[in-house]
């Protein structure tokens, strides 16, 4: 048995972590195992994750019922491709995402990431458009501070100055960007808030292919909730400039907000949607793409006749068979009143940052907690002392944010609140 300065050394030297330097003096910490809302590391500390492994683990770890429907899966098949086979796990989970989907969503495509199913997003309003023999719609319209994920097509529609396109310059296309929507949640969208997508629909409607969006939240570029009524008013100028909608609800689906997914709190449904992360309860990686009959019977009928992309590990039967213990798990415990649950928690633990001098903000909505700053933390410092404060909080920039286990408890919650409220008046 190795011992774990060696293990780490290795890490160290070889593995690059997510966005980061291999040589970097950050902390890396090394977990044995996790169970509910625990992460055990190797050091024999306990630490309360409040970050759900990034929106996915909504169950816990460990769970008792997704780790006997994998064993059960796994005597039937880990695996197996899906060109010209087919599965139960895969036949059964698209019944139940057409059935817990706005309506109109009727066909499936599954990947295995959520960077990948915007890319199939992108790819099927591009291919509908062009069966169409619409060949110009080739651009879309993406919000500043959105986040889609990191491959090319994803990162072009992500927000330009912290996607660093400059740096990808020669080879990501280039797309059309408008401001963020300023109209917080629960608040309405004046004229003002809408006019920049209104003039950019007007000046380039016909060029594009599609909107895309993170309805309600932005995660990952900014943590910030933003209104219905935009949402809903995105919808109808899309439909009057013949544009497709195209809602990326990775982060936010399978009950985040306090909706089954975001795009219900404006009632609004996309052409085309992207789910993944909370999938599978964060035990396999998993990402479904959905659109509607119009647009798969369209691309089907047109040339060059197939949709053009075929993962080697698309419908995973175990990823499937997570998924589908997972949704089942969430349908039938009361999710909504553990997000409302959490939402009061995070609101009465996280108001005294209100009062600190550093912070700029804090909001809350659903199961997500974001105290924004004034500067951007300084991560060396930062991370450690929520270890030692034993919770897992990573922030990013200046958002310092929790989107906990929906099984949470209130005690545990209330330790994550204390230790963010502590560490940042330090800070
Ligand atoms: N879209 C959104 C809204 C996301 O939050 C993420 C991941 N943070 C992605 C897409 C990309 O997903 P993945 O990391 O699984 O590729």
């Amino acid at each position: 048995m190795q011992d774990f300065d060696e293990l780490l050394n290795i890490d160290k030297n070889s593995i690059w972590h997510p966005y980061s330097a291999m040589s970097s003096d950050l902390p890396v910490y090394h977990v044995a195992s996790a169970d509910g809302v625990r992460l055990k590391l190797s050091d024999g500390q306990e630490l309360i994750d409040g970050m759900s492994s990034w929106w996915s683990v909504i169950h816990g770890y460990n769970h008792p019922d997704m780790n006997l429907a994998l064993e059960r899966q796994l005597k039937d098949m880990a695996h197996v491709m899906f060109g010209g086979l087919t599965h139960t796990p895969a036949i059964e989970l698209t019944k139940k995402l057409i059935t817990i989907t706005p309506d109109a969503l009727k066909a499936v495509f599954y990947s295995d990431s959520g960077s990948v199913a915007v890319e199939v997003a992108m790819k099927m309003a591009i291919q509908y458009w062009h069966a169409k023999g619409e060949l110009k719609r080739q651009r879309f319209i993406s919000l500043r501070s959105g986040y889609h994920g990191d491959t090319l097509g994803a990162m072009s529609v992500c927000d330009p100055e912290t996607g660093m396109h400059s740096l990808f310059s020669s080879v990501l296309p280039e797309q059309i960007f408008i401001e963020q929507p300023q109209c917080r949640f629960n608040e309405p969208c004046t004229d003002n808030d809408i006019a920049g997508l209104k003039k950019v629909l007007a000046e380039h409607g016909g060029d594009c292919a599609a909107l895309i969006m993170e309805p309600i939240v932005q995660g990952a570029g900014g943590m910030w909730f933003y209104s219905a009524d935009y949402v809903k008013q995105a919808r109808k100028l899309c439909d009057d400039y013949n544009v497709l909608l195209i809602f990326d609800e990775i982060a936010t689906g399978f009950g985040r907000t306090g909706k089954l997914f975001a795009c219900e709190h404006a009632d609004v449904v996309p052409d085309i949607m992207c789910v993944g992360k909370a999938l599978t309860g964060g035990y396999l990686s998993l990402a479904a793409t959905l659109t509607t009959q119009d647009i798969h019977v369209t691309i089907d009928s047109g040339d060059p006749g197939i949709f053009m992309h075929g993962p080697t590990f698309m419908a995973n039967p175990l990823a499937c068979r997570a998924a589908l213990t997972s949704i089942h798990l969430l349908l039938e415990t009361n999710w909504q009143e553990n997000i409302s649950r959490i939402q009061y928690s995070l609101e009465q633990g996280l108001a005294p940052c209100r009062q600190l001098s550093q912070v700029h903000d804090v909001r809350v909505l659903g199961g997500i907690g974001v105290v924004e700053l004034k500067e951007a933390v300084d991560m060396k410092t930062i991370v450690p002392k929520f270890v030692t404060a034993g919770v897992w909080i990573r922030p990013f920039g200046k958002m310092v944010y929790v989107m906990p286990p929906y099984i949470i408890s209130n005690d545990d919650l209330s330790t994550l609140t204390s230790a963010m409220v502590a560490v940042i008046a330090e800070c």
